[in-house]
């Protein structure tokens, strides 16, 4: 085929990895095109480490111009339009044509829709918010910890729960536990509810287990920055001294006016394929919605986000080079659950079972820590 240009759309775990492959599988002759706002990549696991200074934000970033050398064209600029009948994309002003398109533009954090969350509290989901619950925990000697999920769907339904886990082993190694009570709100019937009950009471049991209150069913309605009070849709209070927030997620505004959300309000693809119903434009990772039979959408985590691109280039690879098969997502997925005392939980499992995702959930352990932390170094190891 004529020399052909793909361009992904988002340089975080889909994009780099679709990115990667593409490049791996293709000519010379065929351009790969990377397009991120921030052309940074954030390893964003490690986001929980950061927030009890177990990390610098220097360790888990990356440039993506590094990938130039490996002949990766990337573009630092915002995409501002995306035409997917055309396959043409406005970047800072310019427009781009491509072959084939990839959409990983992630979720969009949307603190502003939870009035007075912004002031009263700090975001674990961004850079800054996870290095200022790093500088402010170290002032809480006593009073209440908040761990609040605000909306659902959120990306990595492990990431509060382990995140409580982490603060409270934090608050034991400061000697401050015994002043300070921990406690998680979520909107959710309980944790990670796709997994099914069994996996679900698992993970509740290693909350409990440390004393962390739970508070299933808790949708937040306002924060009040004075009093530090969340007040709830089920008309329930808590207050807090340090807050930590999971803000609401909503796809970006750019691939709404593209007409490439559907009524789930994320991008609507086939789930195997994760092309959109525009041939040639395929999206992955956060920014799609894939509904799952018990009417749950498949979970926002990297690795989904990774086995997609893999399959997306291993299909345009095969289009372009007329050999080789199509990839397909089959739904698999694991994740280490970070409980605090240098052990880890680890689930794993088929989200796409047939009549329920069938996942099986590992008791925490040092060896899942290590895992996890493997896993990290690895990450960069293999894709910069
Ligand atoms: C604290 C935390 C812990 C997590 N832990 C895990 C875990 O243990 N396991 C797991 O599987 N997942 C985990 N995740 C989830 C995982 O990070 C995401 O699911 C994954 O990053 C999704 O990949 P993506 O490519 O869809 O989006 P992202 O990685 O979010 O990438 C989107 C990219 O698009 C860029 N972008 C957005 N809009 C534009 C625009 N208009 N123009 C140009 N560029 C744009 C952004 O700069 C960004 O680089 C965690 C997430 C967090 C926050």
């Amino acid at each position: 085929m004529a020399d052909q240009t793909i361009v992904i759309l988002g340089g975080g775990v889909g994009g780099l990895v679709t990115a990667s492959e593409l490049r791996k599988r293709l000519g010379k002759e065929h351009r790969v095109v990377l397009i991120d706002k921030e052309g940074q990549h954030v390893f964003w696991p490690s986001l929980l480490w950061l927030q009890v200074g177990l990390r610098d934000p220097e360790s888990f970033v990356r440039d993506l111009g590094v990938l130039q050398g490996k002949g990766i064209e990337v573009v630092k600029g915002e995409v501002e339009a995306i035409d997917p009948e055309r396959k043409v994309v406005r970047v800072d002003g310019a427009e781009l044509s491509a072959d084939y398109l990839v959409v990983s533009l992630g979720a969009q954090l949307a603190v502003e829709q939870i009035p007075g969350l912004a002031e009263a509290g700090y975001n674990l989901y961004s850079l800054e918010g996870a290095a200022a619950i790093r500088d402010q925990r170290k002032d809480l000697i006593a009073g209440n910890l908040v761990v609040l999920v605000t909306r659902t769907p959120f990306k990595c339904p492990a990431a509060p729960y382990e995140a409580a886990m982490l603060l409270e082993y934090d608050l034991r190694k400061r000697k401050a536990r015994d002043h300070v009570a921990v406690s998680l709100y979520t909107p959710e019937a309980g944790p990670m509810p796709i997994t099914g009950p069994e996996v679900s009471a698992g993970v509740r049991r290693m909350v409990e287990d440390r004393n962390i209150g739970y508070f299933p069913q808790h949708q937040v309605t306002q924060v009040d920055s004075v009093t530090n009070t969340l007040q709830f849709a089920n008309g329930a209070t808590a207050r807090f001294d340090l807050l930590v927030y999971v803000p609401p997620h909503v796809a970006p505004p750019v691939v709404r006016e593209a007409g490439l959300v559907g009524e789930s309000g994320w991008v609507s693809v086939d789930r195997h394929t994760m092309e959109t119903r525009f041939p040639g434009v395929y999206a992955i990772g956060d920014v799609v919605g894939i509904p799952l039979s018990l009417g749950m959408p498949l979970p926002k985590a990297g690795v989904f986000a990774h086995r997609e691109g893999e399959a997306v280039a291993q299909t345009i690879a095969a289009r372009i080079n007329g050999t080789g098969n199509a990839g397909s997502f089959d739904g698999q997925g694991e994740c280490f659950i970070e409980a605090g005392d240098g052990k880890a939980g680890f689930g794993r499992g088929n989200f796409y079972a047939e009549p329920r995702p069938t996942i099986t959930l590992h008791d925490p352990g040092r060896h899942w820590h290590a895992g996890k932390v493997l896993f990290e170094k690895d990450w960069f190891r293999r894709w910069f």
